[in-house]
């Protein structure tokens, strides 16, 4: 009998069987309460009984149009709908099947439009695990392990992480953008240079919000030098942060922002936006792929965004994430040394008596969870923080079940 890789560590033992809302019903019969969302994908929570219905509608009518060939009414129809939610002079878009392609149509894109061989990314990125996505992300070792060379042309740039130097933020947004600048005197010329590519919350990386400052100072620094400024909003787009995308909380527009996860409720669709005039300078056949803007998933799509408007998931997201980060930062105990995030992106960092990582408690806290019912996850470089990402239709009765379960946890560890 054939049998799953040994190499995909499960982090739950759970094999689940159906999801509905914010649970998933497991083969074992019991109901699990999650904190995951597939990884901050099924925002609308699992099965909504709206994109459920556009699927399946959509299934019956046409699965499949590929759209260097012919265009069809989903994909159109998105387009237009995203129109209403990407800031202005970001009206055009493009679509692919994962965060991954989306990142490296980001990366040709740029490099295509400016002519220049360099990305500046920042320390503690995550942005896939396709080999150009794999050779940006520096929020682990474990992604980019055993297939070198990566991919030439990445200078990496400290992210304004406060906790980790025990800084203040005034004094890492300080440092971080101080090194940038000796990256281009250095290493790395801006004229050189086609793109900073930076998640507005770090995600894989530890759930370390960036801030007003740090951003500016990237945005001013790209204007300055015709640099693109690519923001991943694949983890933090569609409501997450508690703003429709996360860069809308630090007061810079983006050149080129990548979408994914929470866009289709878990059909696999991902893009990216631009203005018109950038998006025209990819070359004709350099973008795309057979499957990219599949007619289910762009069906799907569309009711994710009605449900996100319809049900004020936004507005809940920044309620529900003010609750959870507050109920977190309460129960935390000894053994957690800083608890952040924003919106419906939380994380508690473990750590030893004497400030370093600490993954045993945290994969113990996180196993120790899901055993009394409630599904998390760990990320940060030595997967240290325990993370909460539920769908953004969670109650205030389920955040305070979640909390009270951390509680016991933490409690128990
Ligand atoms: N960028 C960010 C910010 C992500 O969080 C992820 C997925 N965790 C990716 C890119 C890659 O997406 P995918 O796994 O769909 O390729």
């Amino acid at each position: 009998m054939t049998q799953l890789s040994p190499r995909l560590a499960q982090a739950t033992p759970v094999i689940a069987e159906r999801g509905e809302g914010c649970y998933l019903y497991g083969t074992d019969g019991r109901r699990y309460l999650d904190f995951t969302a597939g990884i901050g994908v099924t925002s609308t929570g699992h099965c909504h009984p709206h994109v459920v219905r556009a699927a399946q509608q959509q299934v019956a009518t046409l699965i499949h149009g590929q759209y260097t060939t012919v265009l069809h009414q989903p994909l159109l129809e998105l387009t237009s709908r995203l129109g209403e939610v990407l800031p202005a002079g970001l009206d055009s878009v493009f679509f692919a099947n994962s965060g991954s392609e989306a990142v490296e149509a980001s990366l040709r894109l740029a490099r295509q439009a400016t002519g220049r061989p360099n990305v500046i990314v920042f320390h503690g990125g995550f942005h896939g695990r396709t080999v150009a996505a794999a050779s940006m992300t520096t929020s682990g070792t474990r992604f980019s392990a055993g297939f070198s060379p990566l991919m030439a042309g990445v200078h990496v740039a400290p992210f304004p992480t406060a906790f980790r130097y025990g800084w203040t933020e005034q004094e890492a947004t300080d440092f971080a953008l101080r090194e940038l600048d000796y990256i281009f005197a250095t290493i790395c010329a801006p004229a050189e240079t086609a793109a900073f590519v930076v998640e507005p919350v770090l995600g894989e990386g530890g759930y370390v919000p960036g801030n007003t400052r740090f951003f500016q100072g990237l945005r001013e620094r790209a204007d300055a030098h015709g640099i693109l400024l690519v923001m991943d909003e694949i983890q933090t787009g569609f409501g997450r942060t508690g703003k429709f995308f996360g860069h809308q909380h630090f007061g810079v527009t983006p050149d080129i922002i990548t979408m994914a996860k929470g866009l289709a409720s878990g059909f696999p669709l991902s893009g990216i936006a631009a203005s018109t005039e950038l998006m025209a300078k990819a070359w004709p056949g350099s973008q795309g792929g057979t499957y990219g803007g599949n007619a289910v998933a762009c069906a799907a799509a569309i009711a994710t965004l009605e449900v996100i408007e319809d049900e004020h998931l936004v507005a809940n997201a920044a309620e529900r994430g003010t609750q959870l980060l507050d109920g977190a930062r309460r129960t935390a105990g000894d053994a957690i040394g800083d608890v952040r995030g924003l919106g419906l992106l939380v994380g508690s960092e473990f750590t030893t008596d004497d400030g370093k990582p600490d993954r045993e408690r945290a994969t113990a806290a996180q196993q120790l969870a899901a055993v009394k019912g409630l599904l998390l996850l760990t990320c940060g470089a030595h997967m240290n923080v325990v993370r909460m990402i539920p769908p953004l239709v969670v109650s205030a009765d389920q955040v305070d079940t979640a909390l009270s379960i951390w509680s016991d946890v933490l409690t128990e560890v």
